[in-house]
């Protein structure tokens, strides 16, 4: 603890604490070199919010396992996180594993359920043409509950780090803050497809025409996702209705609205695909792609 008091922590809000330096992005995804918070997040928030990173860690092991992305501390990447997957560093180099089933199969130990739905793996094919195997997957995104306050604990951090400090401690950002530490309330993120650039990009945040918002972009590994930090999020509903009315790309909003809670008690698990029904897309002036 030091005497004096410090800019209050993003998350608790305490004035008085162990500081830390934040990385905004975990470090396991190649947070980029400026994208750190160098104040303003406490130690303990920063260290006991680490099970909600793991969630977007998670989620995103596989591609940045393959853009052969460096994890913390410098270890080689791997996949460790997906019950079909597994990834490391073989003697050869980068090596992975994946099982298409029926049985399960041990590598080093590590025992590897047959791909389906239920290990996240929505589809696989193998193929080989001219010598060459080629191995396809499919991923499902979102079926950690955890992931939507990820997204959110990323979105809040951006913040601080475009709009300043104080602009991510007002009060209209106390609901998020609850769901991210405390999983109290309700929200969600659009996942706008891919742009397939293998790459983060983080855009500047839009506004609706009265000021309205604002909504946080965020692409990583090419995979474009809109997040809306304000209770009830009504600027999202706003970049909602307007991707309704066009056609380009699918998306989908996750956690799929009132499927949450449904499905956690009937199934332990959740699935959430774009539905083709919803599919319309593209992104206008101001959105993401522009
Ligand atoms: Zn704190």
């Amino acid at each position: 603890m030091t005497g004096t008091p410090q800019l209050p922590c993003i998350w608790c809000r305490a004035t008085r604490y162990k500081p830390s330096v934040e990385h905004i992005l975990p470090d396991a995804l190649g947070c980029p070199p400026d994208l750190h918070l160098e104040a303003g997040v406490c130690a303990r928030c920063n260290n006991g919010l680490g099970h909600v990173d793991q969630a977007l860690i998670r989620q995103f092991e596989p591609v940045a396992f393959m853009a052969g992305v460096r994890r913390k501390k410098g270890r080689p990447p791997g996949i460790d996180g997906w019950a079909s997957l597994l990834g490391r560093r073989g003697t050869a180099g980068p090596e992975m594993h994946f099982n298409a089933g029926p049985d399960d199969w041990l590598v080093d130990g590590r025992r590897l359920k047959p791909a389906s739905a239920a290990t996240g793996v929505l589809g696989h094919s193998f193929s080989v043409e001219d010598g060459i195997a080629t191995v396809g997957y499919e991923l499902a995104v979102g079926e950690d509950p955890k992931l939507a306050r990820a997204i959110c604990k990323l979105a809040l951090g951006l913040l601080a780090k475009r709009e300043g400090h104080a602009a991510a401690l007002d009060p209209k950002y106390d609901a998020v803050r609850r769901f991210v530490r405390e999983d109290e309330g309700d929200f969600s993120f659009l996942i706008l497809g891919g742009d397939g650039r293998d790459e983060h990009t983080f855009w500047r945040f839009y506004r609706g025409p009265n000021g309205e918002g604002p909504v946080i972009p965020i692409t990583l590994f090419g995979i474009e996702m809109a997040v809306d930090l304000e209770e009830g999020q009504p600027s999202l509903a706003v970049l909602e209705a307007r991707l309704r009315e066009q056609t380009e790309l699918t998306w989908t909003r996750l956690p799929l609205s009132g499927v949450r809670r449904k499905r956690r008690g009937a199934r332990g698990r959740r699935r959430w695909i774009a539905d083709p029904a919803e599919t319309p897309v593209s992104a206008g002036s101001d959105a993401p792609r522009a």
